[in-house]
């Protein structure tokens, strides 16, 4: 049970901070402005580089967030200077009620940005009410467009309903989605350049994402992995790209349009070959509670029963801002020696 007054508590909290300028910094002077929250380690796929497909031990009710815990960290955050908040999973549409959550945390002031990573299957008729609830983007995760590699991937029947769901957030007059892909030699990378064209017909931005070592059956291997330059090359031998100004240092792609003009937009995430470490500005939440500071990280900085047991929102907000100091400068992927975190990317948070 949470035990704060959310009135006088939170007016307090927020001129306190304003006065002592405690905001998120980590101690390599990267400030934190994106939280990624996952809100449930469940989900209906079962992405072979993601989560296993059977003996999954499921974190039980009890141990998960409530919505007004999630709320309350997403608070504390905001009022430390996050700006972005990305909903994610697991399945972030599988938890019951998320356009509950949605609407509270847009209502949250200082939200500039409300996200959400889904694999959009159920999004059709999703997409409007999350609209409604207050989301400002969508990122849909779609590593195929052949129904059987699709299936290969997922363990899945569920191209179809993936498709329906990104034509439905394109009706619900959300912003292009973006198309994450994470591309897997001997599998999916033969379509990139297929991935492009459906990029020019629909106006979404395709996401190429190289497989990271954060997979369940310790599978990962170089050999499988294709670079990001392996996938430009690829869109480029049958489209010419053109390459435009990142948002945001810290945005993790590198991004293109079609020199012809066409719609659509191509992005190469790359955090193996050209990581992106030092322009970092994100902090994870896991769905039980969690604060993780790195996707690569070996500890996870438990803010839940810290809540459980009653502290404040300054004692929290301190508990934050430690957390943040402890950020890896960088993931060592590249470095012999590197070990895999024993949490998936399912039940990180991605
Ligand atoms: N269920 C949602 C979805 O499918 O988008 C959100 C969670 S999923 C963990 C978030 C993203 O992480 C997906 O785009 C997925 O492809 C990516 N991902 C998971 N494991 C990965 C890995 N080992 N390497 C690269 N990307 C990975």
């Amino acid at each position: 049970m949470l035990i704060w007054d959310r009135g006088v508590d939170r007016i307090l909290f927020v001129v306190v901070h304003i006065m002592t300028e405690a905001f998120l910094k980590d101690k390599f002077n990267r400030s934190i402005r994106d939280l990624r929250i996952s809100v449930t380690d469940r989900c209906n796929f079962r992405c072979f580089y993601c989560i296993p497909d059977e003996d999954i031990v499921w974190k039980r009710k009890q141990e998960l967030l409530t919505y007004e815990e999630i709320i309350l960290i997403a608070e504390v955050a905001v009022s430390l200077g996050v700006e972005k908040l990305r909903l994610t999973g697991g399945e972030p549409l599988i938890r019951r009620d998320i356009e509950f959550l949605v609407e509270q945390l847009a209502r949250i002031p200082g939200v500039r940005d409300l996200a959400m990573t889904t694999n959009a299957d159920g999004l059709k008729n999703r997409a409007a009410p999350l609209k409604a609830a207050g989301l400002n983007r969508l990122t849909i995760s779609c590593d195929s467009l052949k129904p059987e590699t699709f299936k290969q991937i997922t363990r899945r029947d569920g191209l179809r309903s993936v498709l329906d769901g990104i034509e439905a957030a394109l009706a619900a007059g959300f912003p292009p989605p973006k198309i994450n892909c994470v591309v897997i030699r001997g599998m999916n990378d033969t379509e990139v350049a297929d991935f492009a064209d459906f990029a020019r017909s629909t106006g979404v931005s395709m996401r190429f994402i190289e497989y990271m070592p954060l997979d369940n059956g310790h599978m990962w291997d170089r050999s499988l992995l294709v670079s990001g330059r392996e996938v430009l090359e690829r869109i480029r031998e049958r489209h010419e790209l053109t390459p435009i100004e990142r948002d945001a240092p810290s945005e993790t792609a590198l991004r293109y349009v079609f020199a012809d003009g066409s719609p659509g937009e191509i992005g190469i995430i790359a955090p193996v070959t050209m990581a992106f470490c030092g322009a970092c500005s994100r902090l994870r939440l896991t769905a039980d509670g969690n604060l993780r500071t790195c996707l690569f990280s070996m500890i996870d900085h438990n803010i839940r029963d810290r809540m459980r047991r009653g502290d404040t929102r300054e004692e929290i907000a301190r508990f934050m801002i430690d957390t943040v100091l402890k950020k890896e400068e960088g993931h060592r992927i590249n470095e012999p020696g590197f070990v895999q975190p024993p949490r998936t990317m399912s039940f990180i948070g991605g």
